[in-house]
């Protein structure tokens, strides 16, 4: 579903190259957990893949079902399936949470060809899959991220993520600020979505994320390379060891 060869990528303002050489390969139904230190190029990778133009590929391939989607703009991409849940989601004050649902999904049905989604069958819809995720309706009158917390801001991701119903979600680091109880709600929101069909990317800097969203393949980042891949007892061996031994045996 996704491989991407040898991807060289820069900040667009300065050139700072931050991917470099970058190999990963997720076939559909997998979910591929990426994990490595602070600064490695984790959400760059997520950032190239969303499309965002801050970013400048300079060298390689990202395919898609086969086809590349490098000169394809963040709305095509989306269109196409793919879905980004931000490390740091972006407050809009301004737009309930439920306009920026309905306005995500009808636009997303367009790009696909299909009708607009009836105003009760939406309705019917985000209810369920907000029910799922712990998450109040009065929660989504309010303009979405403004004042949520953390944990309400991730699940408010997660929440986009089942209603627009990607085929390549990429998560990046949806565990970071969470406690426990949002951890689950957010695991089990993902491992809902597991199907034949789609591909997960879960990007996290800690292993605890993957007690409950076990993944098929960990792939650890470093310097904008994958350095190691393995099975789910890789994650295990890094929190035990932490990223130093992987680094130096990839050195
Ligand atoms: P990670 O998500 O693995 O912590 P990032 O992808 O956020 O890493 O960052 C990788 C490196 O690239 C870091 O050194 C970061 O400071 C730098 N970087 C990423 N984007 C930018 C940018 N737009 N401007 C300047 N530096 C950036
Ligand atoms: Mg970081
Ligand atoms: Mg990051």
């Amino acid at each position: 579903m996704l491989e991407i060869k040898n991807l060289h990528a820069r900040i667009a303002e300065d050139g700072t190259e931050i991917i470099r050489g970058l190999n990963l390969t997720v076939k559909a139904g997998e979910v591929a957990a990426i994990m490595g230190p602070n600064g490695s190029g984790k959400s760059t990778l997520s950032y190239i893949l969303a499309g965002r133009d801050d970013y400048e590929v300079t060298e390689g391939e990202i395919l898609y079902n086969g086809e590349s989607i490098l000169e394809m703009d963040p709305a095509e991409r989306a269109a196409a399936g793919i879905f980004l849940a931000f490390q740091y989601p972006l407050e809009i004050p301004g737009v309930a949470t439920m306009e920026f649902l309905k306005t995500a999904i009808n636009a997303q049905r367009k790009a696909r060809g299909e009708e607009e989604l009836k105003i009760p069958e939406m309705l019917k819809r985000v209810r369920a899959a907000a029910d799922e995720l712990d998450m109040s309706m009065d929660m989504l009158k309010r303009p979405l991220n403004v004042g949520f917390s953390g944990g309400e801001k991730k699940r408010a991701e997660i929440l986009q993520m089942k209603l627009l119903e990607p085929k390549l979600c990429v998560l990046d680091e949806t565990d970071s600020g969470l406690d426990i109880d949002a951890l689950k709600i957010v695991a089990d929101g993902v491992n809902a979505l597991r199907s034949p069909d789609r591909a997960v990317l879960v990007i996290t800097h800690y292993q605890r994320l993957l007690d409950y969203i076990v993944p098929d393949t960990v792939h650890v980042l470093y310097r904008g390379q994958v350095i190691k891949s393995g099975d789910k007892d890789l994650a295990l061996e890094l929190e035990k060891n932490g990223y130093a031994g992987v680094i130096d045996a990839a050195a």
